[in-house]
């Protein structure tokens, strides 16, 4: 362990290894990077800016993780903007960071590099965004070519783990410790385990279990089909390269895990497509702001029971299935016709898996104004999703309890049940087919 120089207000390590979407240390190139200096001071910046706008899930969640990475290594823990506290702990020092790719991480490292010597390595993307780009050099725009680029390109093995690693005693401020302890605190429901070794342990008893049926599996929400590690790719708890090193390149699950680098190219690319439409296709479409809908959409009460479970799933998880978020994305873009960047701010707040990349341009691919050939007259029923996905309505009644009572797949047509609203069971908010109809007729006036 190092120990601080006289004289000196800092500690005498010879680099800083500053966390942000990577805390963990298994598999960690940026980590390695800094400890090749000789010794180096472990930080993570409470950055106000990212605390402000993340919902208390999102909070947690980070807060959750961060201090189990502090349980681990000697973690320095300060709260401020990174642009003054950065340059600040490293007084002169190199800064090792793994790249960030998003609009606001790219300022914000824009900006603190004007004040360190910021060095990147790796990012938090097996195929780190702008490294795959077609036969003209050009980025891709469809999913299916960007992905077999993605696996011609291939990624590196994982990374060794620094064995006892010489990382200077932390030296944190206590007022950010409290932020974060009191973030954990106020969690709105109960977190998944935090911390490396319970994401591994998700990840192997999936990969023993799970891995073999995911083809078919991850379809079904009524089912737990897949692996439930996005609340830990995102914050870098586990790198996704650690988990390609497991599975066959041309499996299910790598293709799921190249969607994650196709949308963080996208956004790459394109980073004012955060929020705003990515195709100008639909520049002239007409959209509605029903505030007693939305919130109806919001609470789980819109009267179809599928996009009502989802919701609720969200509400007291932080965590929706794939196939429900595209069901409750198009009920509010097609059914409600309200623009996408409504729906995905109200999922960024709750999901603990929230992702700018991935949220923003999942909901455009459903909304029809991103990428890939989505079609905008995609228009996902909700009952019939509903009968196909969850066919004997258990997933609809272990978060509708309303609905209790209706038997297998009645539970997704409760206006064919006598009974089906003996509980209190909102009616339907709007007639599908009519609204299926409308959003057409918008759709085929936007596109003149
Ligand atoms: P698995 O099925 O086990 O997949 C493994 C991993 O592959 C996931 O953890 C994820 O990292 C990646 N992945 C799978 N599907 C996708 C996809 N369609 N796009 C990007 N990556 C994918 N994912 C997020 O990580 N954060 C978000 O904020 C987010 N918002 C979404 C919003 C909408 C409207 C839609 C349609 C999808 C969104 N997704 C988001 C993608 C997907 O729903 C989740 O990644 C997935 O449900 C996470 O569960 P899992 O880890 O069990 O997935």
């Amino acid at each position: 362990m190092s120990t601080p120089k006289p004289g000196s207000n800092r500690d005498s390590t010879s680099a800083v290894m500053w966390f942000r979407r990577d805390l963990r240390v298994r598999d960690n190139p940026a980590l390695l990077a800094a400890l090749e200096e000789g010794s180096a001071t472990a930080l993570f910046v409470v950055d106000p800016a990212i605390w402000a706008t993340a919902g208390p899930a999102r909070r947690a969640w980070l807060a959750a993780n961060v201090l189990a990475l502090a349980d681990r290594i000697p973690l320095t823990i300060r709260h401020g903007d990174p642009r003054d506290v950065v340059p600040q702990v490293a007084d002169g020092r190199r800064v090792h960071v793994a790249a960030e790719t998003t609009p606001y991480g790219r300022r914000r490292d824009g900006a603190v590099a004007e004040q360190v010597e910021l060095v990147a390595t790796g990012s938090p993307y097996a195929v780190g965004p702008g490294l795959v780009r077609n036969g003209s050099g050009d980025p891709y725009q469809v999913f299916s070519a960007f992905a077999r680029a993605w696996r011609e390109h291939g990624w590196s093995d994982p990374a060794s783990t620094p064995r006892s690693p010489d990382l200077a005693p932390a030296d944190s401020d206590q007022a950010a410790l409290d932020l974060l302890e009191e973030a954990v605190a106020e969690a709105p429901f109960d977190l998944p385990g935090a911390g490396e070794d319970a994401a591994w342990r998700r990840w192997r008893s999936f990969r023993d279990d799970g891995l073999r049926d995911y083809g078919d599996e991850r379809n079904r929400p009524d089912h737990d089909g897949t692996s439930r590690l996005s609340p830990y790719l995102h914050l870098g708890v586990l790198h996704p390269r650690s988990l390609l090193a497991e599975v066959p390149h041309t499996s299910t699950y790598a293709t799921e895990l190249a969607w994650r680098d196709f949308y963080a190219d996208v956004l790459w690319h394109a980073p004012s497509s955060a929020w705003s439409d990515l195709k100008p296709a639909l520049e002239g479409m007409r959209y509605d702001d029903p505030d007693d809908a939305i919130e109806a959409w919001r609470t789980g009460t819109t009267g179809y029971p599928i996009v009502d479970a989802g919701m609720r799933q969200l509400m007291h998880t932080g965590w929706m299935h794939n196939r429900v978020r595209m069901i409750t994305a198009s009920f509010l873009t097609k059914d409600l016709h309200v623009w996408w960047p409504v729906g995905a701010r109200h999922f960024l707040d709750l999901l603990i898996d929230g992702d700018v990349a991935s949220n923003n341009h999942g909901w455009q691919w459903v909304a029809g104004t991103g990428t890939d050939a989505s079609p905008y007259f995609r228009v996902f029923n909700p009952v019939t999703q509903g009968l196909k996905f969850d066919p004997q309505g258990d997933y609809v009644r272990r978060w509708v309890p309303e609905l209790e009572h209706l038997p297998g797949k009645s539970a997704h047509e409760p206006w064919k049940s006598d009974v089906g609203y003996e509980r209190d069971y909102p009616l339907r908010l709007v007639d599908h087919a009519d609204e299926r109809r409308e959003a057409l007729e918008r759709y085929q006036a936007a596109r003149g």
